[in-house]
C-alpha cells in the first residue's frame, strides 16, 4: 500500500483490508456480454480498487488486479466463468491498490500494460515503494508477491482486436496521476476509467495534474460511453464522467479565489461549502483536506508546474545554490507592483516582500535586499551589493544592463526566454498569413471602400500547405513557430546551433552551417535567433541571393541579425516576395525610412511578446523561480554570462 493511499484510508476512517475479502464486498456485475466489473467496497472498509474483465474468444483481460485478495477472488472466478487464460493485465495507473497484485497474473503468463509515465509515478507502485510495504503488505496482502514492472508501455493508445473484440487502451493526458489509461470498449459504449473518475467518496488528488485533468476528463466524456466502470465505486452512467469533472472544477475555483484573496489553506477548507458533492458521496467536501491540500499545492505554486516547465523547455541551473558554501535563506525581496504580494506570499514563507513602483524605487529599495523581481538596470545591480538574483520580464536582458559590468557581479539574472514562444509564434503566423492572404492590401483597400480582387497580392495569393518553412534557430520561440506551422501543414526545416532533440514535427535538423543551404529550398524563412557577434548582420545580400526565389522572410529575433540595406534590396529585385518584420534596426523605425513604403512588407513595432496569456505566464516564471530561490533551489532562465542569453 503506497503512502497516499495510506493517508487516504486513515483520512477516511476505513480499515485496511484484512488477509480476506468477503464474497459481498466484492460484486461483479456484468456491464454487457462478457464485459464485468467486479466492484471492491471501499465502505465501511476498503478492500481495494474495482476490477475489470474483458473476454475475448480466446482470452480474458483484466483491468486492474488490484489487492492480493481481491485479484485473488478475481482470479478464481474468471477461471471458472470463462475458463480461459488471463492474457493481458491493464493497469489504469501505479497505485498499490490498483496494481499490487499484478503478479498473481505474470505467473500465470498474463502480459502486463501501463502508460510510459506510470513509472514515474513515485508513490506509486515501484520496486522501493513495494518493498518499503512490507509491514502492511503481510497483513494487507500477501507476503509472497513481488512488484511486477509493467513489460508493454502505452504512449497514446493501444488496440487489442480479435474477431469478438476490440479495445481500445486510451491515454487521454495527465489526470489522478501522470500515467492514467482508460479502456474503452467502442462497441459496447464502456469505459473503464481507473481512478480517471471514480465514483463516490474514493476519490483522491495526491499525484493529480489538476489542470491536465479537466482536459482528460474533456476527452473522457467525448468517449461517448454511456456505461462507467470508475476505479472505485458502482458503475453508473456517463454522470459519474461529470460528477469528476464538477468536483475538480468547484473545488479549483474555490481555492482559486482562496488563493487570490490571500486566504491560507485552512481558512479556505472552512469556508468550502459543496452540498452536492455530500450527497454524491456521502462526506464533506471540506473532510477530504488531501483532495484540498493537492489543488492548494497547485494554485499556490508550492509545488514546481513541472509539465508547464517541460512543455515550454525550461532549463534549470546545473548547480543547487543552497549546496554552496555560505548561503542563507533570504529575507527581502523587492517585488514590481504589478505582481501581486499575496499571490506570491506562500511560496515565500519568512520573507518580506517589499513592493516597488518604479525602477527608481527598486533600485533605492535593492540596497537591502536579497532578490529584485521584475525590475532590471544598471542601477539596480550597482546600489544592490548583496542581490543574488534579478529578474527581468523579458527574453532579453541587453537592453536593461551593460553585460560586461553585470559579468563581474555574483548576481544572477533569469530572464523570460521560452516564455514568449506561444505569442510570438502566433504573430509570425500572423505576419506570414497576413502576406500570404495579402491582408496588407485588403486593409488598403478597405480604407478606401473599394471591392476589388484585383487589388489585393497582384501576384496571387499563396497557400502554405505542403510548402517549406525554415526556422533559423530553433529554441523556445523558433520550437513554438515550428509546431504551428506544422499543424498548418507545412514541412518544417530548422537550424540549431547544437544539433540536437529534433522535434517531431520538424522534418530536418541542421546546424548553424546549414542555414544558406536549407534557405534554398524554403518558401518561408523565420528568423528567430538571439542577437550574438555570430548572428549580427546574418541576414545579408550573400544570404538572400542564396534564398529560394520569391520566399518570404519573417523576422522576429533582433532587427540587427539582418542588414537593411540589403533586405530592402533583395525585396526590390523580387528575390524575396514579402518580409514580415517586428524588429527592424534601427529601432524604433524612423517615419523617412524605406521600409515602411517597400511593398509586400509589413511591419509591427516589436510587440509581438505582450498577450494576456503571456503576462500571466511570466508571472508564474517569476513565482516559481521566488519559491525555488528561498528554498536555495535552482533557478530557471538563468542568463548565461558568456552567451549574454
Ligand atoms: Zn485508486
Amino acid at each position: 500500500m503506497s503512502p497516499p493511499i495510506r493517508i487516504l484510508i486513515a483520512a477516511m476512517g476505513v480499515v485496511l483490508a484484512p488477509a480476506h475479502a468477503r464474497a459481498e464486498e466484492l460484486r461483479p456485475t456484468e456491464l454487457g456480454e462478457g464485459i464485468f466489473l467486479i466492484e471492491a467496497a471501499t465502505a465501511p472498509r476498503f478492500v481495494g480498487a474495482n476490477v475489470g474483465v474483458v473476454e475475448f474468444e480466446e482470452h480474458v483481460l483484466v483491468i486492474d488486479p488490484g489487492f492480493a485478495p481481491v485479484a485473488q477472488f478475481a482470479k478464481e472466478w474468471i477461471a471458472s466463468r470463462f475458463g480461459k487464460p488471463v492474457r493481458f493485465v491493464v493497469d489504469t495507473h501505479l497505485h498499490a491498490d490498483h496494481a499490487f497484485a499484478n503478479q498473481l497474473f505474470t505467473r500465470d503468463g498474463a502480459v502486463v500494460v501501463a502508460h510510459e509515465s506510470a513509472a514515474t509515478l513515485t508513490s506509486g507502485a515501484s520496486a522501493a515503494a513495494f518493498a518499503a510495504q512490507d509491514g502492511e503488505r503481510a497483513a494487507a496482502n500477501r507476503g509472497d508477491l513481488a512488484y511486477v514492472a509493467p513489460q508493454v508501455l502505452v504512449t497514446d493508445r493501444m488496440v487489442i482486436e480479435d474477431a469478438t473484440r476490440r479495445v481500445e487502451i486510451l491515454h487521454l493526458g495527465p489526470g489522478h496521476t501522470a500515467g492514467d489509461l482508460v479502456v474503452h470498449l467502442p462497441a459496447a459504449g464502456i469505459v473503464f476509467t481507473g481512478d480517471l473518475a471514480v465514483n463516490g467518496a474514493f476519490n483522491y488528488f495526491g499525484d493529480a495534474d489538476p489542470e491536465s485533468w479537466r482536459d482528460a476528463l474533456e476527452r473522457l466524456a467525448a468517449l461517448g460511453a454511456t456505461s462507467v466502470a470508475p476505479g472505485h465505486g458502482p458503475a453508473g452512467d456517463a454522470s459519474i464522467v461529470s460528477n469528476q469533472r464538477r468536483y475538480l472544477e468547484e473545488l479549483t475555483a474555490a481555492v482559486r479565489r482562496g488563493v487570490a484573496s490571500g486566504a491560507g489553506l485552512e481558512a479556505i477548507r472552512e469556508a468550502l461549502d459543496m452540498p452536492w458533492y455530500r450527497e454524491w458521496t456521502g462526506v464533506e467536501a471540506r473532510e477530504r483536506g488531501e483532495n484540498l491540500a493537492r489543488i492548494y499545492a497547485f494554485e499556490a505554486g508550492l509545488e514546481a508546474p513541472a509539465r508547464w516547465i517541460a512543455e515550454l523547455g525550461l532549463v534549470a541551473e546545473r548547480e543547487r545554490p543552497r549546496d554552496a558554501a555560505g548561503w542563507r535563506a533570504p529575507r527581502r525581496v523587492v517585488i514590481a507592483s504589478w505582481l501581486s504580494a499575496n499571490w506570491l506570499a506562500p511560496v515565500a514563507p519568512g520573507v518580506e516582500l517589499i513592493v516597488a513602483e518604479s525602477g527608481a524605487q527598486a533600485a533605492e529599495l535593492a540596497a537591502d535586499a536579497d532578490a529584485v523581481v521584475g525590475f532590471c538596470s544598471n542601477e539596480i545591480l550597482a546600489r544592490g551589493r548583496d542581490l543574488e538574483w534579478v529578474a527581468v520580464s523579458s527574453a532579453g536582458v541587453e537592453r536593461y544592463v551593460d553585460l560586461e559590468a553585470w559579468a563581474g557581479l555574483d548576481c544572477r539574472l533569469t530572464n523570460a526566454q521560452r516564455i514568449h514562444g506561444p505569442p510570438i509564434a502566433e504573430h509570425v503566423m500572423a505576419l506570414i498569413l497576413a502576406l500570404t492572404r495579402g491582408l496588407d492590401d485588403a486593409l488598403a483597400a478597405q480604407a478606401r471602400s473599394e471591392w476589388s480582387a484585383g487589388a489585393i497580392r497582384e501576384e496571387g495569393l499563396l497557400e502554405l500547405r505542403g510548402k517549406t518553412l525554415l526556422v533559423a534557430g530553433l529554441g523556445g520561440i523558433g520550437t513554438e513557430v515550428a509546431r504551428l506551422a506544422h499543424g498548418i501543414g507545412m514541412r518544417v526545416i530548422a537550424t540549431k546551433r547544437r544539433v540536437d532533440g529534433k522535434p517531431e514535427f520538424v522534418a530536418r535538423l541542421g546546424g548553424a552551417s546549414d542555414l544558406t543551404a536549407y534557405a534554398a529550398e524554403a518558401d518561408v524563412v523565420v528568423n528567430c535567433l538571439p542577437l550574438t557577434r555570430e548572428t549580427t548582420g546574418l541576414f545579408d545580400a550573400a544570404f538572400f541571393a542564396g534564398a529560394k526565389r520569391g520566399a518570404i522572410f519573417v523576422n522576429i529575433g533582433r532587427g540587427r541579425s539582418v542588414v537593411t540595406a540589403d533586405l530592402l534590396a533583395a525585396l526590390a529585385s523580387g528575390r524575396l516576395g514579402g518580409a514580415g518584420l517586428d524588429v527592424t534596426d534601427p529601432e524604433p523605425l524612423p517615419k523617412e525610412h524605406p521600409l515602411w513604403r517597400a511593398g509586400n512588407v509589413i511591419v509591427t513595432p516589436h510587440v509581438s511578446a505582450g498577450t494576456d496569456a503571456g503576462r500571466d505566464r511570466i508571472a508564474r516564471l517569476h513565482r516559481e523561480n521566488l519559491r525555488r530561490f528561498v528554498l536555495g533551489e535552482p533557478l530557471l532562465n538563468v542568463v548565461d554570462r558568456a552567451a549574454g542569453y
